[in-house]
């Protein structure tokens, strides 16, 4: 039977695939911003997070490690690999939404930003994965759910790398996608 442990690395894996592509879609626009939206009362929820921080510290982070100002932020962008909120990946400004270069590529951009939180939905009972504080709850999760979300996640993953690749969102890619419930406005 696996356990939240084994769940750890795929996640992460996972994770690392996101920030990897949101880095190479969005990294010019938001390298020149000046209005950065992150935020240390975000920031702290990797601390706070029983999850999150087991995955900060297999990064050999701590707590202390997290500027009183900036949090994980440096000229260089997130500190951290893997282990962010996943509200982190979900925020498009205006000015972001309105470089992509239509519907469909905002449509997967924001699907593209949904999958981390996704994975994690209703871990124990109405609880969010990362919103449990107590370690010893974690061992409380279906991990077998988790990994069934995980799956979805990584094939919705799959469908927008290759549109990202290819430029073309078949019928059943939006329906993959569409699964997500994100809307296009
Ligand atoms: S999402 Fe928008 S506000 Fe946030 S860093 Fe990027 S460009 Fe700036
Ligand atoms: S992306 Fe990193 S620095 Fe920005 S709010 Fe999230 S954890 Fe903090």
């Amino acid at each position: 039977m696996s356990t939240i442990n084994d769940f750890m690395e795929p996640y992460a894996e996972l994770e690392q695939s996101v920030r990897s592509l949101m880095t190479e879609l969005f990294s010019e626009t938001c390298g020149m911003c000046t209005a950065c939206c992150c935020r240390t009362d975000i920031c702290e929820e990797a601390t706070q997070s029983a999850f999150l921080y087991q995955l900060l510290q297999k990064q050999g982070l701590a707590s202390k490690d997290m500027d009183d100002r900036f949090g994980w932020l440096n000229n260089q962008g997130c500190l951290l690999e893997y282990g962010k909120p996943p509200i982190c990946y979900e925020y498009f400004c205006d000015q972001l939404l309105a470089r992509l270069p239509g519907d469909n590529a905002r449509f997967a951009a924001r699907t593209l930003g949904k999958l981390m939180d996704y994975v994690g939905k209703d871990a124990l009972g109405d609880w969010h994965l990362v919103e449990i504080r107590n370690p010893d709850d974690l061992q409380k999760v279906s991990v077998d759910d988790l990994f069934q979300r995980l799956e979805e996640s990584q094939e919705a993953f799959a469908v927008i790398e290759q549109y990202m690749q290819s430029g073309r969102l078949s019928g059943a890619d939006h329906e993959v996608l569409s699964a997500f419930a994100i809307d296009d406005d």
